[in-house]
């Protein structure tokens, strides 16, 4: 099929400059000069913005019309047929978006994100305030040519989760809700794991040995990735065959590096498990937000705070890290699931990280659904703060301001991350009826075994499948959040004797 053939070639130009933007990113946040900001984003601006011209290109029209036709279509591969629908919906949403309103939201997006910085540091929202007005209206407006049949969040949630609607995350996070606001409530009443032993001085030396140990254990392939050091850490690839991952040193307490580690080092993983036939179709990557989240915190949480996990390998971390010798397994292991309400969603405990996922749903549907006016956030923040987690922001950084995603101009992003933990306690749940026990598979150091599972169910299809096809071929059934709710009441009811 030569059409095919010449369409493969132009999405891997497409790609080819998609690996150059990555690579001026990966670069720009782990090892370039101060000075060198200006001559780097504008080799960036300049690449994604030809990326994105050539999919909307009437050249990718041509394509993806052509390549639809049924002659073309019925005698196509699955992948091949797979790829031609994706483009073709993605070009479908965004042929009709005039390119003033584009250019205008992607400058108000950057300009936004760049004011937010300061701002959030000055604790000033006034000055965010039109920001958010303006974001939230042309939004609106975009939606409206993208995802023409929905309402706005319903739209907004679809970009991240396909298929999913404001009425499925509603009903889910109300069953995630009625599960863990008692369980966080009894473990209150309970003493709370000192940590005082965990704060000292660590090298970066000694904490990069101890990631690279966690890496090795989790096989983490170096010969496709690397690990560096940014000021955020994040993972960045193009799967399976150049993953990336990066972390941050804290020297006065290695916990942060590590578990970033351990949750980068899951999204990894997903990636450099695709299967590598889809290189060159786009759908060499994970298959939503909420998938990818799944993985990073089976590896951080469900895993890297188990304690059988920390039988097997505390011993190494004791050898690592010197200062650990006089900190007892036990105390560490508390201390690693130690669960506090607190006010900043990224330091939070796998227990009450959920709740700040619902704050920001409800918040964000009341925002689209015109429930709620931008003037009367900071209120609303510190209301729902106060009655599901009990604690109030003091300023504005550590309250509406903290997170980069409003700013950003990205709604209907925040449920993945709670989807994450939902999708993650299903997967645990089948892992444990088809192969066994995690604490005894990890005691008998077959952790290679649940990887190959995740492997096998989930990593391989990248956007082969869609989260729902995901879930239903791993599970055998539709989003259920019962599964990480029974996880969550066993394991704290074991830690704190409830
Ligand atoms: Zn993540």
């Amino acid at each position: 099929m030569e059409k095919l053939e010449q369409f493969k070639g132009y999405l891997n130009k497409i790609e080819n400059l998609r690996q150059a933007t990555r690579l001026i990113h990966w670069d720009m946040s782990t090892s370039m000069p101060k000075n060198g900001a200006p001559a780097n984003i504008a080799a960036l601006t300049m690449l994604s913005t030809e990326a994105f011209k050539m999919q909307v290109a009437d050249e990718m029209k041509e394509f993806v019309e052509v390549l639809s036709e049924p002659h073309y279509i019925e005698n196509m591969d699955d992948i091949s047929r797979k790829m031609v629908q994706e483009y073709k919906e993605s070009y479908e949403e965004n042929k009709n978006v005039p390119e003033e309103l584009y250019s205008r939201y992607v400058s108000l997006t950057s300009e936004s994100q760049h004011v937010w910085e300061t701002a959030k540091h000055a604790n000033d929202f006034e000055t965010m305030k039109p920001y958010f007005e303006e974001m939230i209206s042309l939004t609106k407006e975009v939606t409206k040519y993208t995802k023409p049949d929905k309402s706005t969040y319903d739209g907004l949630l679809d970009s991240y989760e396909k298929g999913l609607t404001e009425d499925n995350v509603d009903r889910l996070f109300k069953e995630l809700k009625d599960g863990i606001v008692p369980l966080i409530a009894e473990i209150s009443k309970r003493d709370m794991p000192d940590e005082a032993l965990f704060s000292g001085r660590f090298s970066k030396t000694e904490q990069e040995q101890l990631g690279n140990y966690f890496l090795e254990v989790i096989r983490f392939n170096f010969d496709a990735g690397c690990m560096a050091e940014s000021e955020h850490p994040f993972t960045l690839g193009s799967a399976p065959h150049d993953v990336r991952i990066t972390t941050n040193y804290d020297l006065k307490d290695i916990r942060s590096s590590l578990f970033s580690v351990l949750h980068e080092g899951g999204h990894a993983l997903y990636e450099q498990h695709i299967d590598p036939i889809l290189v060159g179709t786009g759908l060499n990557e994970g298959t939503s937000m909420g998938i990818h989240e799944s993985q990073s915190r089976f590896y951080e949480n469900i895993l890297g705070r188990n304690k059988a996990f920390w039988e097997k390998h505390y011993g190494k971390v004791q050898q690592i890290i010197p200062g650990y010798q006089d900190i007892p397994l036990e105390y560490f292991y508390r201390g690693i699931n130690k669960v506090e309400p607190s006010l900043v969603r990224i330091e939070a405990d796998e227990l009450t990280y959920n709740l700040h996922i619902i704050i920001r749903f409800e918040i964000e549907r009341a925002l689209f659904n015109g429930t709620l006016e931008v003037a009367d956030l900071p209120a609303v923040w510190h209301d729902k703060m106060k009655e599901y987690l009990g604690v109030v922001p003091d300023c504005h950084k550590n309250g509406i301001l903290q997170d980069v995603h409003w700013p950003s101009g990205m709604f209907g992003y925040f449920p993945s991350y709670a989807l994450g933990n939902i999708y993650s306690g299903q997967f645990l749940a089948q892992i444990e009826k088809e192969i066994g026990s995690i604490d005894q598979l990890l005691l008998e150091d077959r952790l290679s075994d649940i990887t190959s599972w995740l492997g096998q169910k989930v990593h391989q299809y990248g956007r082969m499948k869609t989260p729902t096809e995901i879930i239903q071929g791993a599970c055998n059934t539709g989003i259920d959040a019962k599964p990480i709710i029974e996880y969550y009441t066993r394991k704290y009811s074991k830690i704190y004797n409830l």
